[in-house]
C-alpha cells in the first residue's frame, strides 16, 4: 500500500518568521501519517528551525536541494549531512527550476541523489517535460531518458527510498495543471519505466507524484487516478488555509 503523499515546495517565497507561523498553524490539523503523509519543502536557512517547530507533529520537513559531497571548498552549497543532522526527511532534487536556472544536468542530479540516500535522506527526484517536447511528440523519451539518467547505479534498496515528481514545466506555477489523464499519462509512463529498469514490485512500490498547478479544486480528480500516489504543490501550499485543504482532500 503506497501511502498518498501531500508536500508543499515553498521554494523562496517565506520569511522565516512565516515559516514557523505556518507550521503551528498546521500542525494539529493535519492527517494521520499513516492515511497521508504530508511535508513542506523551504530554503535551507529555515530548515533548523522548522524541524524544531514540526517535532511531534505528523509533518516532515524537506530540502530543496542538497549538495553532493558532504563537505569541502564548495563556498555556498548545501550539505546533505548537515541537512540529515538537523533533523529534515526529505531533499527535492532535480526541480525543474534548478535545471534552468542553476543549470544542473542529469548526471550532476544523479550524484545528488546518491549523496542524498547515503545520508540517509529520501530523494524526491524531479522529472520535468516541456511544451515543446510535448508538442513534438517526444515526451516518452524525454522522460524516461531522464529517469534513467537521474536514477543510474541505484541499487533496488537505495531505489526504495526514492519518490519520483512528474512535473511539467509547462504546467509550473502557471495555473495550468496538466489534466488528470495528462499528469497519469506522465506517472504511468516513470513507474513503468521504473518496472523495465528493475522491476514490477519495486515500481509498484515506489510513489510517484504529479506536480503542476495542483490546487484544493483539483487535487481530488488527480488523487483519484491508480498510478499518481500524491502531489508536489508550489503556490496553493504557501497558505496555511490551501494546504490543509490539500493535505485533507479525502474529506
Ligand atoms: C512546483 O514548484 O513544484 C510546483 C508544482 O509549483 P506550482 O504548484 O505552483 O505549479
Amino acid at each position: 500500500m503506497r501511502v498518498p503523499f501531500i508536500a508543499g515546495n515553498w521554494k523562496m517565497n517565506k520569511t522565516a518568521r512565516e515559516s514557523i507561523d505556518f507550521v503551528q498553524e498546521v500542525a494539529d490539523k493535519l492527517p494521520a501519517p499513516a492515511e497521508v503523509e504530508t511535508a513542506v519543502a523551504a530554503p535551507a536557512l529555515v530548515l533548523q528551525s522548522m524541524v524544531a517547530a514540526a517535532a511531534g507533529t505528523p509533518l516532515r520537513i524537506v530540502g530543496e536541494n542538497c549538495f553532493y559531497e558532504n563537505e569541502g571548498a564548495y563556498t555556498g552549497e548545501i550539505s546533505p549531512a548537515v541537512l540529515k543532522e538537523i533533523g529534515v526527511n526529505y531533499v527535492i532534487l532535480g526541480h525543474s527550476e534548478r535545471r534552468l536556472y542553476f543549470h544542473e544536468s542529469d548526471e550532476v542530479i544523479n550524484k545528488k541523489v546518491l549523496a542524498a540516500i547515503d545520508n540517509n535522506l529520501l530523494p524526491i527526484v524531479c522529472c520535468d517535460e516541456t511544451m515543446g517536447r510535448q508538442a513534438a511528440g517526444d515526451k516518452i523519451h524525454w522522460v524516461v531518458s531522464q529517469i534513467m539518467a537521474d536514477l543510474r547505479g541505484l541499487t533496488e534498496e537505495q531505489m526504495k527510498t526514492v519518490t519520483v515528481a512528474y512535473e511539467p514545466s509547462w504546467a509550473i506555477g502557471t495555473g495550468q495543471s496538466a489534466s488528470s489523464a495528462q499528469a497519469e499519462e506522465g506517472c504511468y509512463l516513470i513507474r513503468q519505466t521504473i518496472a523495465d529498469i528493475y522491476n514490477d514490485e519495486l515500481a509498484n512500490h515506489i510513489r510517484v507524484l504529479y506536480g503542476g498547478s495542483v490546487k484544493p479544486g483539483n487535487i481530488a480528480e488527480i488523487m483519484a487516478k491508480p498510478n499518481i500516489d500524491g502531489v508536489l504543490v508550489g503556490n496553493a501550499s504557501l497558505e496555511a488555509d490551501s494546504f490543509l485543504k490539500l493535505a485533507n482532500y479525502q474529506n
